[in-house]
């Protein structure tokens, strides 16, 4: 390997790093000051300001025309540090499963789904659930099964989705991007 390659593999790796790091897990924004609001990963940060103060959940169909579907399931507020579900309590966030099931039963009777990025493939700094209806045939062996919302765990550096099975749920971890497993 020449120097300029290795060098520029370095500079590769350093501009990834670089990037994971003011990625969106790391966005800096703060509601009390909109202008940090500005950059695109923020536009879900934007939405929830234009809500009424409550209810602490809201509703909003994909904006994406590619995806007309789909609906998201969001909380209100932002979190101290970031706005992810590690940033929220057990009850805002067993509240926030709770809204988006009931959200995808309406919307899809049993063929509901429910799916959460990864951090590494989020686009978007708030947190946010899609909801959409379970394709076929996504079925995999990593999954965890529990009988409420209460019981889905809370993913670490993962993504997770989640469908009805009888009466109970698959929580399926280990995963960075889930929302494919949803019908655009
Ligand atoms: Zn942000
Ligand atoms: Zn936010
Ligand atoms: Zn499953």
């Amino acid at each position: 390997m020449s120097i300029m390659s290795a060098t520029s593999r370095l500079g590769i790796a350093l501009l990834f790093a670089a990037s994971l790091r003011a990625g969106v897990d790391g966005c800096a924004c703060d509601p009390a000051k909109p202008e940090t609001m500005a950059a695109r990963e923020c536009s879900l940060c934007r939405l929830a300001e234009q809500q009424p103060p409550e209810p602490a959940i809201f509703f909003v169909k994909d904006n994406n025309p590619r995806k007309p579907n789909r609906w998201l399931v969001l909380p209100r507020s932002h979190g101290d540090r970031g706005h992810h579900l590690q940033d929220m309590t057990a009850a805002e966030r067993t509240a926030l499963w709770k809204a988006a099931i009931l959200k995808g039963k309406e919307l899809w009777g049993d063929q509901w789904g429910l799916a959460y990025n990864g951090p590494k493939v989020r686009t978007q700094c708030h947190a946010h659930i899609h909801i959409g209806k379970l394709l076929k045939g996504v079925e995999t062996r990593r999954f965890i099964v529990v009988s409420k919302p209460e019981q889905i765990p809370l993913p670490h550096g993962e993504g997770v989705w989640i469908h009805p099975a009888g009466k109970r749920l698959h929580v399926h971890l280990g995963e960075q991007t889930c929302e494919t497993v949803l019908f655009r």
